[in-house]
């Protein structure tokens, strides 16, 4: 079972791994797990600060010299994209994994309330942004024997949830956009795209969302990774076009 997967030490050993909104919550647990585990990490956030400690940090822990990515989604362009790409390509010649990440949850409010620009931004930097980041790296995930690119979902991503405005429908946006992409990835070969939904996890954007709940109840971002790890190495191979839940059901 993936929620239980056991990683050898060396499952992501010569990767090249993305992971957008590395500075904080899952991404950057994720970030310095991937390294852990042998990859050469780029840390992208908006957050120059954030993404520095954690370059830190998977350096103190002996981890394969990351590379930090500043790039804010609600402002970036193609250009942005296509920049990025090309400076990849030249530090290191293709990508073996993408797992976006970032996300912003907006407000919890009634539709009536839904502020329009706040609603434009969360299909910004939930949607759109990774959608068309992905586009401009495409080919650099096509130049690797073996790509996984992860989305990140969510409970409310799956079914609606009132109140739950722009956020729940960037992530239906989600699932579907990686649907369409894993169908006309299918018969590629060497790109699989993925969801993951984290369930339930301690982090700023959780806190958030249930003001009133105790942060000790959930499950820390570190304990969620073996789902991750899965995606993201070989072993998950074949699987594309599908959903994961990254911890079980909370009762
Ligand atoms: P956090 O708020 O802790 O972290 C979100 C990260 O995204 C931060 O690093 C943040 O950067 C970055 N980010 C936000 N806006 C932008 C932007 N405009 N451009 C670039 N980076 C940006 O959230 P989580 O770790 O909880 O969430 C990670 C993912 O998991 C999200 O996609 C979220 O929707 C999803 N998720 C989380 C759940 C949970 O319970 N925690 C449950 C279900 C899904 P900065 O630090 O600079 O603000």
């Amino acid at each position: 079972c993936k929620i239980d997967y056991q990683a050898p030490g060396d499952l992501l050993e010569g990767r090249v791994i993305l992971v957008t909104g590395a500075g904080d919550g899952i991404g950057r647990a994720a970030a310095m797990t991937f390294a852990r585990h042998g990859a050469t990490v780029i840390l992208l956030g908006r957050t120059i600060g954030k993404l520095e400690k954690v370059y830190d940090e998977i350096e103190a822990a002996g981890g394969a010299q990351p590379a930090i990515f500043p790039l804010n989604f609600e402002g970036a362009t193609l250009k942005d994209y296509h920049d990025m790409a090309e400076t990849l390509d030249k530090e290191f010649g293709r990508l073996d994994g993408i797992l976006h990440n970032a996300g912003l949850l907006g407000r919890i409010t009634p539709f009536e309330q839904y502020n329009p620009e706040l609603w434009e931004q969360v299909m910004q930097v939930n949607l759109n942004g990774p959608v068309w980041m992905t586009q401009a790296l495409l080919p650099l995930l096509e130049a690797s024997a073996d790509a996984s690119v992860v989305f990140t979902s969510s409970g409310v991503g799956r079914k609606g949830r009132a109140f739950w405005g722009a956020y729940s429908v960037s992530k239906f946006a989600t699932e579907g956009f990686m649907q369409v992409l894993a169908d006309e990835l299918e018969h590629r070969g060497t790109l699989r795209v993925n969801c993951i939904n984290p369930g339930a996890t301690r982090t700023r954007m959780r806190a958030n969302a249930y003001p009133g709940e105790d942060p000790e109840t959930l499950r820390a971002p570190e304990e969620i990774m073996p789902t991750y790890l899965w995606l993201m190495g070989p072993d998950s191979r074949g699987h594309n076009g599908e959903s994961f839940d990254a911890q079980p059901p909370r009762s």
